[in-house]
């Protein structure tokens, strides 16, 4: 595999800085391809989805671009006390908007460049305020853009950079008109890039008209032979980032690996990983590119020797080694591209010998490991976490096992006279039960809580709205207690109950030409609900029913009674059926 640095893709030093600040060892390929021809000022269309490194992609030539120009010297005459921003980046939802700009707040560490979100469900009068500040990138859901350009509180008239990302999901959402609006804003001498998984029609529509002669990325496969790749079991557990830990601890317990290779992308996360492992008494080292070799010679001493069971390392620093077999490939982050999973998990069942890789993801990144199984022809088997009850029966499986080792090795005549001893008071079973009991309890206790499901990666609005007897969709499952209730995951909107609806009864339909898109569109974008918790559909001739978590219908409907939609304001109300 090629490899490149960040200094050699000549960015400014201080972003070099930054990444390496964040543990990134090297590029990821869509960030090889990308970075160079952004630099180059053209124009480019990105096929490459989340979990690629893309933000990083676009992020960094685009900082890298405000940084060589000279700021904007003044605002036009209407927008006298707005400060013209220099790069927007479009993102389809309220979560993708603070990811964003959370990530390229981290890039443009020590340059005097600020970013700021703008997205729907968020008070109008911070995001004012910060836009009159003057923002150097502005990231926004497009109907929140467009609320911006209507009261004139953001200027695109002197834009550098626009970046279209997941446009494809911005289609799909309904943005379309919302975009062009957006575009119809800035000046002709932008740069323009457009990130989008899936390269459909349309999207090549909006790159034709709107982009100059754009170089096209995709990340080209390597072709690889399904018989190359040995014969193990390949598992996927999907949990949300902030469950990834304690389910990524469960695991362990439940598969006891002998010996095993974790991957993580960037140092940083090694390190955090590391520690916590040895401080739940795993004999975990870490490995990575930020070491010395003397070090690293020394770790992989121990490792070799049996010394540490588990090795916690980055791409780099396990591209280097030759690592007869290990029992377990764990994949804590999925790699940044498919063709370095088959690297990574090549380093189990060799020799015919058995092997398991597991992944965790969270459920943004389900997409990803569908291409991998696209490019390995092999299947990955999504597994439900073990439970508190399956962790039970994986002891007594274990110390079954080990009891039966230890009788058969022989030579337990003292601890027999011992048991004989015993015997007068009390049953045989008993005395072993309470051995065992014994034995268990230097162990930590099985935790009983279970760790919630992410949500599912289809988003809700496909699904049948069973209340009114619609035909159900095929493959879809009922709205109602779709996840269970969960607490202080992922995001803002994690641990919303599910289980309790209501309806929302919009006064638009067919009549004035809304589609399902439009309604998610304004709901996720105006009041920042994520479509993932917008229930089914249906559009009637004047009006439209839309099932919504009860508990968001008073923050959804007052969005919506100041937005438009369609270009038209809207009657809001609950359906009471
Ligand atoms: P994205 O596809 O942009 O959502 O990025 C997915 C993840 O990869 C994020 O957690 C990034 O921080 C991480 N990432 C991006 N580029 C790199 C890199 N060159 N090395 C390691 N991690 C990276």
């Amino acid at each position: 595999m090629a490899s490149a640095t960040f200094a050699s893709l000549e960015l400014s030093p201080s972003l070099v800085a930054a990444v390496s600040a964040l543990g990134y060892e090297e590029p990821t390929p869509i960030q090889r391809e990308a970075i160079p021809v952004l630099l180059s000022g053209r124009d480019l269309v990105g096929q490459a989805g989340t979990g690629t490194g893309k933000t990083a992609a676009f992020a960094l030539p685009l900082l890298n671009r405000l940084l060589a120009e000279k700021p904007h010297a003044k605002a036009g005459k209407d927008a006298a006390r707005f400060p013209p921003v220099r790069a927007l980046v479009l993102v389809p939802t309220r979560e993708l908007a603070m990811q964003v700009a959370e990530a390229i707040h981290k890039y443009s560490k020590g340059t005097q460049l600020t970013v700021v979100p703008c997205y729907g469900g968020a008070p109008m009068d911070q995001q004012i305020r910060a836009l009159m500040r003057g923002a150097s990138v502005v990231v926004a859901t497009p109907g929140r853009a467009i609320d911006h350009l209507k009261r004139k509180t953001l200027d695109l008239s002197q834009l550098s950079m626009l970046v279209l990302d997941e446009a494809d999901e911005m289609l799909d959402m309904g943005f379309a008109e919302d975009l062009e609006t957006i575009i119809g804003a800035t000046p002709e001498t932008r740069q323009t890039a457009l990130f989008a998984a899936t390269m459909a029609p349309r999207i090549a529509a909006i790159a034709n008209q709107h982009l100059r002669q754009p170089a096209r990325v995709t990340i080209a496969r390597e072709k690889r032979a399904a018989g190359k790749l040995p014969q193990i079991r390949q598992v996927a557990y999907i949990v949300a980032r902030a469950q990834k830990i304690e389910a990524f601890g469960r695991v362990l317990e439940f598969e006891n690996p002998k010996s095993a290779i974790v991957f993580c992308r960037t140092r940083v996360e090694v390190d955090e990983l590391t520690d916590t492992l040895k401080s739940h008494g795993y004999s975990a080292q870490a490995i990575h590119g930020g070491m010395e070799q003397r070090q690293r010679d020394k770790v992989m001493g121990l490792f070799r020797a049996g010394k540490c069971d588990m090795l916690i390392a980055t791409d780099v620093a396990a591209r280097g080694l030759d690592i007869e077999h290990v029992s377990h490939v764990i994949n804590y982050d999925p790699p940044n591209a498919p063709e370095v999973y088959v690297h990574r998990i090549g380093r189990t069942g060799r020799a015919g010998r058995e092997g398991v890789a597991i992944t965790f993801a969270d459920h943004r990144e389900r997409r990803f490991l569908r291409n991998i199984e696209n490019l390995t022809k092999q299947p990955i088997e999504m597994l439900p976490l073990p439970t508190a009850s399956d962790l039970k029966a994986r002891r007594l499986e274990t110390t079954r096992a080990a009891l039966k080792e230890r009788i058969e090795a022989g030579g337990l005549d003292e601890e027999k006279k011992f048991i004989q001893s015993l015997t007068h008071d009390f049953d045989v079973a008993e005395i072993a039960a309470a051995a065992i009991a014994l034995a268990f309890a230097s162990e930590p206790d099985v935790p009983e809580i279970e760790i919630p499901e992410p949500p599912p990666s289809r988003p809700y609005k496909s699904q049948p709205y069973q209340s009114r007897g619609d035909r159900p969709e095929r493959g879809s499952k009922p709205y109602k207690g779709a996840r269970p209730k969960t607490g202080g995951a992922e995001g803002s909107h994690e641990g919303v109950d599910l289980s309790d609806i209501a309806v929302l009864r919009i006064g638009v339909g067919k009549k004035a030409g809304v589609g399902p898109g439009d309604l998610v569109g304004a709901i996720a974008g105006e009041a920042g609900i994520p479509s993932r918790l917008i229930g089914a559909i249906r559009v009637a001739h004047d009006h439209s029913l839309v099932q919504v978590p009860a508990q968001l219908f008073d923050q959804i409907a007052g969005a919506l009674k100041k937005a438009t939609i369609r270009g038209k304001r809207v009657d809001v109300s609950r359906d009471p059926s």
